[in-house]
């Protein structure tokens, strides 16, 4: 059983998939962390995030640096971003996804192709959306909590400049741009917490696999 779970910058679909294979006990993999380790690997050999040959050739990064706390960081989100527009870099990265998607006994995988490309044939599809101002308001929280980066106070008004950025980055690039599959469950957790959001994505699981 494969469950797709795609959707913009913090939308919440990284917790939800996380907590779904906890659920139906498979393994998840974040797909972002791999576009983040592209992203950092760049930086780490002097390259240009915007050149496809030096983001294809960043593909080449060690293992351990997909446990660095670094790719959490913002900038390294922004890298990843940049990097994820070039196609060689995407075809580099899809065998990878595919056997982990493809693995006996299922898995969890979470991004922005993951039902359209990656998976298309997944049991399962759902993507997770919430407005701009509310995702930049979880975005602002966390980093406030967790002092990520500065110390300075964080302006909210350009956290939202940057999903703006980034989302018409990841909607309008012309190689698997992120979009709803046309069977996904569409869910807007706007108006969720995310105990909230984990029941309703999961009642639409279950009523999807015939379990409810
Ligand atoms: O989800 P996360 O913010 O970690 O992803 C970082 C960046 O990687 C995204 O902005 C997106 O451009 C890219 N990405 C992608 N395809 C995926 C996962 C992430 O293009 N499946």
């Amino acid at each position: 059983m494969i469950i797709a779970v795609d959707g913009p910058t913090a939308s919440g679909k990284g917790t939800i998939a996380k907590r779904l294979a906890e659920h139906f006990g498979v393994p998840h993999l974040d797909t972002g962390l791999l576009y983040r380790a592209v992203g950092r690997q760049v930086a780490l050999n002097g390259g240009d995030a915007d050149t496809e040959a030096d983001a294809l050739a960043a593909c080449d990064f060690p293992d351990e640096l997909m446990h660095d706390p670094v790719l959490r960081s913002e900038e390294t989100g922004g890298l990843a971003s940049r990097v994820s527009v070039h196609p060689a870099v995407r075809a580099a990265l899809f065998e990878r996804q595919r056997a982990f998607a493809t693995q006996p006994g299922g898995a969890v995988l979470d991004g922005r192709d993951i039902g359209t490309v990656i998976a298309p044939d997944a049991e399962v599809k759902l993507f997770i959306t919430a407005s701009v101002q509310e995702r930049a308001r979880r975005r602002w929280l966390e980093m406030t909590q967790a002092h990520i980066g500065r110390e300075d106070e964080i302006p909210l008004a350009e956290i939202e400049k940057d999903i703006v950025r980034r989302d018409a980055r990841d909607i309008n690039r012309a190689d698997a741009p992120l979009k709803a599959a046309p069977d996904a469950m569409v869910i807007d957790t706007t108006n969720f917490g995310k105990q909230e959001a984990f029941e309703a994505v999961l009642d639409a699981v279950k009523e999807r696999l015939g379990l409810a």
